[in-house]
C-alpha cells in the first residue's frame, strides 16, 4: 500500500494537527510506503532551524516511522522547499524532486506539489522561480535563523495580502498546464496537493486521464491510498475511488 498526504501546514500553534498526524501514522505498516507532497510545514527556514521553529517533535515521530519499516518520501511544497538533506538524515527520509514519477505496477504516476501548474498566479510563479534558485538558497541560508525568519515573515504577510486579493480562479491550476505537464510525462494520473480543492477530476487529453487532488489537514485528515487496483481519497467527511 502506497499512502499520499500533502499541505497539513505543520506549526506549534495548531497542536490539533500535529496529533491528528500521529494518530495517522501510527496506523500506518512497516513495508507500506508514505508520500509527502509538500506543505508539511507551514514554513521552513532551513534544517538548522528545526528547534527554533518547534518541529522537533515532527522529526522525532517521523524518525520513529522510518524506523519502524515505513518508508518515506518527501517532496517539498512552496512552503518547506528548503527542507534539506540534513533533515532528511535525521528523520530517514528520501527527498524527491517535484515532477517525481512512481511506478505502480505497470502504471506510471505523476507526483507534484502542485503550485508550479498555477501559471496564471504570476507573482507567485516569479517568487518560485526565485526562491527555488541555489544562489537564493544559498545566500538565504548563510543569514542567522533570526534574519531568516524575519524575511520570512514579510513574505508571508505579503502573500497572505496577495491572497486575499487575488481571483480565487487564478489560485487554482491552470487546466491548459495540467494537459501539458501530463502529456509531456505521458502519464495517466497525477496526484498534487497545494490548491487545498480535494477532487478527483478526469482530464480530456487522451484516453483517460486523471487529476487527483489532496486536501489540507483542517479540520481533518486528507490522505490517499494507492495500489495496483486504484486509489482512494479521502477528505473532510467524504471518501472518493478511483478504480483502474
Ligand atoms: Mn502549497
Amino acid at each position: 500500500m502506497i499512502h499520499l498526504i500533502s499541505d497539513l501546514h505543520l506549526s506549534p500553534e495548531h497542536p490539533e494537527v500535529f496529533d491528528q498526524f500521529g494518530e495517522y501514522l501510527a496506523d500506518l505498516n512497516a513495508g507500506e510506503d508514505l508520500y509527502i507532497l509538500g506543505d508539511l510545514f507551514e514554513y521552513w527556514l532551513g534544517d538548522d532551524a528545526v528547534d527554533f521553529l518547534g518541529h522537533a517533535e515532527a522529526q522525532q515521530l517521523l524518525r520513529s516511522l522510518s524506523n519502524r519499516g515505513v518508508k518515506i518520501f518527501f517532496l517539498s511544497g512552496n512552503r518547506d522547499f528548503l527542507v534539506g538533506e540534513k533533515f532528511a538524515d535525521e528523520c530517514g527520509i528520501e527527498l524527491i524532486a517535484d515532477e517525481h514519477i512512481l511506478k505502480v505496477d505497470q502504471r506510471q504516476v505523476l507526483l507534484m506539489h502542485g503550485d508550479s501548474l498555477c501559471t496564471d498566479d504570476l507573482s507567485h510563479q516569479k517568487f518560485r522561480a526565485m526562491v527555488r534558485s541555489p544562489g537564493w538558497q544559498k545566500t538565504f541560508l548563510e543569514k542567522t535563523i533570526a534574519e531568516r525568519d524575519g524575511l520570512a515573515k514579510l513574505a508571508r504577510y505579503h502573500s497572505e495580502d496577495g491572497k486575499a486579493q487575488k481571483n480565487m480562479e487564478i489560485m487554482d491550476v491552470n487546466p491548459e498546464a495540467v494537459r501539458e505537464t501530463i502529456t509531456q510525462h505521458d502519464v495517466e494520473i497525477l496526484i498534487h496537493g497545494h490548491t487545498h480543492r480535494p477532487a478527483i477530476h478526469r482530464i480530456e487529453c487522451r484516453e483517460a486521464a486523471y487529476r487527483v487532488v489532496l486536501g489540507d489537514w483542517t479540520p481533518k485528515p486528507s490522505w490517499i491510498q494507492l495500489t495496483e487496483e486504484g486509489l482512494v481519497l479521502a477528505f473532510s467527511d467524504s471518501v472518493q475511488r478511483l478504480y483502474f
